[in-house]
């Protein structure tokens, strides 16, 4: 064991973790990074095929990005957005409002995802008890969605084996159906049938409650956390109509599929939906530094304003909200999209990513394989016709995954089903290679799945 494992051992209790797997097994520590490809200490290399959980968009140790923040280094690392502002979270935010959806007019940083959906929950709050309307304070979230781990953002997410066991602590929410075909799809024999049922589900659960209810968060087009579950085609316009039409707002959390992943800039442009509030991470720094955003329209911002002795101020901020590191990242990232057509870009790749899915669907044992641009989930399934799952102690997705580390793809699942979500700046022989690699990988543990000794692999919950 060299020095770094002895100290993590010792000393670091990781998240989504069960440490006493981790400590019993040999671990992996990253000395570099460079394009899609990280470096462990011992020189070994992997291909980075999660994005470094799912931030890195145009690979890893990129010029112009390191370059931007050691110059800003030289000017200064960090100053508060309370009662100063600075150059680059300025720059930043006007780069974020040309590219948002229209309507979305104001930023209001925060440190990661999470502290994204808390500051949307509470400004929904806010909001209708300074318009007049403070009977309004429900929410309406989806099943099996994930929002962040901070107790405000957990009281919006359906995900019971993540959160269960803080129920107590939580806020009521109103859940509707998760809108997955492949999982929910009993009785239906359409996905539309499926889409309308979903909608009509929304409507009448609105009709009856929208005088008290301050807003419905989604994901939009893909669960990611979920195990990138896929919504029908429809159903965000769908969504988004119907919020509008009952006054309701609408709070989408971009920060899994925001920054390119589902092919364009951010899912909603995909039905043209322009949300109340959206919720930006991960990929906004290009995966160099710690950044949330929460963004949202004029009627929302303007409702906060008002002299200090009425109230409406939003007492809610991070101390390093708005750091100029971070936003420096943030706004060269920007740049790259623009400047090297990183969306264009993307066509062929997703294409191939199809062709080569397609191929891993006719492994034995594989479900369901789902994509949505350059994200996709591989569901395993120990009964694909009659949907039964593996019991889930197995961990087969974990062994599939422990296994390509050996081959040098650095990938993980979530439950049965693995997760693809290359950076955007993979090329088509990266992605031949990754999805080669875990193909391999794949065919070594299902189609001799008898004979294997059960996976215990401590990342994989
Ligand atoms: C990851 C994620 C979050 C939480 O972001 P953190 O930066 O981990 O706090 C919130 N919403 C979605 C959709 C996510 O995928």
């Amino acid at each position: 064991m060299n020095k770094w494992e002895e100290l993590d051992k010792k000393y670091i209790w990781h998240p989504f973790t069960q440490m006493k797997g981790w400590n019993e097994k040999p671990q992996t520590v990253i000395a570099r990074g460079e394009g899609v490809k990280i470096y462990d200490v011992d020189g070994n290399e992997y291909y980075d095929a999660i994005s470094s959980l799912w931030v890195n968009i145009h690979g890893h140790c990129r010029k112009e990005i390191n370059d931007a923040i050691i110059k800003q280094l030289g000017e200064i690392e960090h100053s508060t957005l309370l009662g100063l502002t600075n150059k680059p979270a300025a720059e930043l935010a006007e780069k974020l409002i040309k590219v948002a959806p229209n309507g979305l007019n104001k930023v209001f940083y925060s440190d990661d995802g999470s502290t994204a959906v808390e500051a949307a929950v509470k400004i929904a709050f806010q909001y209708w008890q300074q318009i007049g309307m403070p009977e309004k304070q429900e929410f309406i979230n989806l099943g099996d969605s994930y929002h962040g781990d901070t107790v405000g953002a957990v009281s919006v997410v359906n995900i019971d084996v993540f959160h269960k066991v803080y129920k107590p602590l939580l806020f009521n929410t109103n859940k509707m159906t998760c809108p997955s075909y492949y999982h929910n799809n009993d009785g239906f024999a359409t996905e539309e049938e499926f889409l309308k049922q979903l909608l009509n589900e929304l409507e009448e659960h609105l009709k009856a409650n929208a005088h008290k209810t301050a807003a419905m968060i989604i994901e939009p087009l893909v669960q990611a956390a979920a195990g990138m579950l896929m919504q029908p085609k429809g159903y965000i316009a769908g969504v988004r109509a119907l919020t509008k039409k009952y006054n309701v707002l609408l709070i989408v959390d971009e920060v899994a599929v925001g920054f390119g992943r589902t092919g364009k800039l951010f899912a909603c442009e995909h039905e043209n939906v322009e949300p109340d509030m959206m919720c930006l991470s991960k990929g906004i720094s290009a995966g160099y530094l710690p950044l949330g955003a929460t963004l949202v329209t004029d009627e929302l911002y303007n409702a906060f304003l008002g002299e200090p002795s009425e109230g409406k101020t939003f007492y809610h901020g991070h101390s390093y909200t708005g750091n100029p590191l971070a936003c420096i990242a943030g706004s060269v990232s920007l740049d790259i999209f623009e400047k090297d057509k990183v969306i264009e870009g993307l066509e062929p790749k997703m294409k191939l990513i199809t062709k080569k899915l397609a191929e891993i669907a006719t492994i034995s044992y594989v479900g369901n394989v789902r994509q949505c641009g350059m994200l996709a989930g591989i569901e395993l399934m120990e009964n694909v016709e009659k949907k039964i799952s593996f019991k889930s102690d197995l961990l087969i997705a974990g062994g599939i995954c422990q296994i390509a580390r050996k081959q040098g793809l650095f990938i993980r699942n979530i439950g049965d089903v693995i997760i693809f979500m290359p950076p955007l700046v993979s090329t088509l022989d990266d992605i031949d290679i990754m999805l080669t690699k875990l193909e391999i990988a794949m065919k070594e543990v299902l189609e001799n799945l008898s004979q294997r000794e059960k996976f215990s692999d401590p990342c994989a919950f």
